[in-house]
């Protein structure tokens, strides 16, 4: 099958019929659903712009598997240019969209379980590469999104997956049958969840002895039989309900996490890509992760674009751009945007060929660059609301403007800068206000700390890779520790004088 049309994805999103609720019923046409259309259209966007020559070389590539044309979000990684090429894509999504894309966590997935199942293999002698493989090409042939599933619920911090009170508070092998297992648990802030063809579930945390039940790794199609979505509200998502696009800010894009529950769900094998070998769920939570962090270094720069972008024309809109401390404001969240794609790129370049034949980035690189994501989004959304001013969160609602009466008080009291057209003043605030405070702000804010993976989980692998017995030698070589010490060679300086 050639690569899917924007259309084609929709119908056959539609098709799944998917078991979502959201505000305790069930959403049947969820595709139509105002809520949850504009998550929708962002996967589209991953589609329609493969179809565009200009976009062609950052949007395709060429399977290693197949040898033809697919989508990047299929593509297993075969160079450093592959892994650049990504993040630059990312960028161009973010800046198209405004928003969390979601296709991300797929790709991700697909390029940590490629490297993993090789090795278990090698390890253990089992059979997961091939059919991983073969996996890929299913989704590669038939232009699939995939949810690549990670987050497990976790209950109580203090204990392991095994010690927990409630056993499916990880999600775990329920039975082992001849024809495959049976999972049950639960994947928590799913990114994409009911936008997804496929679901992709590896374990959330290194696995110890006593774990081997939740060391699990498979895919399911999204519409398995009992799999089910609990659709996550995001702040002002009501707004979607009202039926005006003013107030939004960006009605067009938007993100999408749900709660999503295996019960009883059923996998066949040629489907179980780990199940039982705890020492390789490690290095399947680190290399996703570190996939994933690397994606930060795109997407997040891309929506920082729109909200720089957003920030100088409302300065403009106010009639303030020429005042010294907005321009140097805008330097300074230029600068912070693109320190972030140096780091998307830097851990790109830097990347290494793994056993299994696949390009992974430089982990180091990828965790300074997620590291400085949980900040940096921060800072520049603060200066964006400065810039914005305070009318963005006090302004009247589309309705007034509408209303006979109250309009032409919201209109005559809302001018800014003389040529501004009111109504382009307030879609501009009402668009910072969407990245920093409204639905986009799940995915640029709170998204940028807690995705892939919060702070501490980046300290802790910085501090593993960071190999600070090398950088003690350098300092202590150069310091001479260790040398003897020739006492005799002391020269007493000669007295410098006074005057
Ligand atoms: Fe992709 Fe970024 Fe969304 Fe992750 S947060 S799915 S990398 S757009
Ligand atoms: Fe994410």
């Amino acid at each position: 099958m050639a690569l899917k049309t924007p259309e084609e994805f929709r119908q056959s999103i539609a098709d799944l019929h998917l078991q979502i609720y959201m505000f305790g019923e069930k959403v049947d046409d969820y595709v139509n659903h105002p809520v949850i259309r504009p998550s929708i259209n962002c996967i589209a966007m991953t589609y329609e712009l493969a179809r565009l020559p200009e976009y062609e070389d950052l949007m395709l590539a060429t399977s290693h598997l197949t040898g033809k044309k697919v989508n990047r979000f299929t593509h297993i990684h075969q160079s450093t240019d592959d892994l650049s090429k990504k993040v630059k894509m990312q960028r161009l999504l973010g800046q198209k969209t405004g928003s969390c894309f979601q296709r991300c966590v797929g790709m991700d997935a697909i390029n940590a379980l490629y490297s993993v199942t090789y090795e278990t293999d090698q390890a253990r002698g089992t059979q997961y590469h091939e059919r991983f493989k073969n996996y890929v090409q299913y989704l590669q042939d038939n232009d699939l999104v995939a949810d690549g599933a990670m987050t497990d619920p976790k209950g109580d911090r203090g204990l392991a997956p095994h010690q927990q009170p409630d056993p499916d508070m990880y999600l775990h092998v329920v039975e082992r049958r001849d024809d495959g297992i049976v999972v049950r648990g639960a994947k928590a802030h799913q990114t994409g969840a009911c936008n997804s063809h496929e679901i992709i579930v590896m374990p959330t945390v290194a696995m110890r002895e006593g774990d081997e039940d939740y060391a699990v790794s498979f895919s399911c199609p999204a519409n398995a039989e009992g799999v089910t979505y609990i659709y996550g509200r995001q702040s002002c998502d009501t707004r979607k309900l009202e039926g005006n696009d003013l107030d939004i800010g960006n009605a067009q894009f938007g993100g999408q996490e749900a709660l999503m529950v295996f019960d009883d769900v059923f996998v066949p094998w040629d489907r179980v890509f780990l199940c039982g070998e705890i020492e390789f769920s490690g290095a399947l939570v680190e290399r996703f992760a570190g996939f994933h962090r690397q994606s930060y270094g795109g997407c997040k720069v891309g929506v920082g674009d729109v909200l720089i972008g957003a920030a100088a024309t409302a300065a403009d809109m106010n009639g303030a751009a020429k005042a010294s401390h907005i321009k140097d404001k805008l330097i300074e969240m230029t600068h912070l945007n693109e320190t972030l794609f140096s780091c998307g790129l830097a851990c790109s370049y830097e990347g290494v060929r793994m056993p299994a034949g696949n390009y992974q980035i430089d982990m180091l690189l990828a965790n300074v660059c997620k590291q400085n994501i949980t900040r940096f989004p921060y800072e520049i959304a603060r200066l964006a609301e400065d810039i914005a001013g305070g009318l963005m969160v006090t302004m009247p609602s589309a309705q007034d403007l509408a209303d006979e009466k109250i309009g032409p008080i919201v209109e005559k009291y809302l001018v800014g800068q003389c040529d501004t057209p009111v109504i382009d003043r307030m879609r501009i605030l009402r668009l910072v206000e969407n990245l920093t405070l409204g639905t986009a702000a799940v995915g640029y804010r709170t998204e940028s700390m807690h995705g892939a993976g919060s702070p501490q989980a980046q300290r802790i692998m910085i501090a593993r890779q960071s190999n600070i017995n090398h950088k003690k030698e350098l300092a202590k070589a150069l310091a001479g520790v260790g040398k003897p010490w020739d006492k005799g060679k002391i020269k007493v300086p000669t007295a410098v004088s006074a005057d």
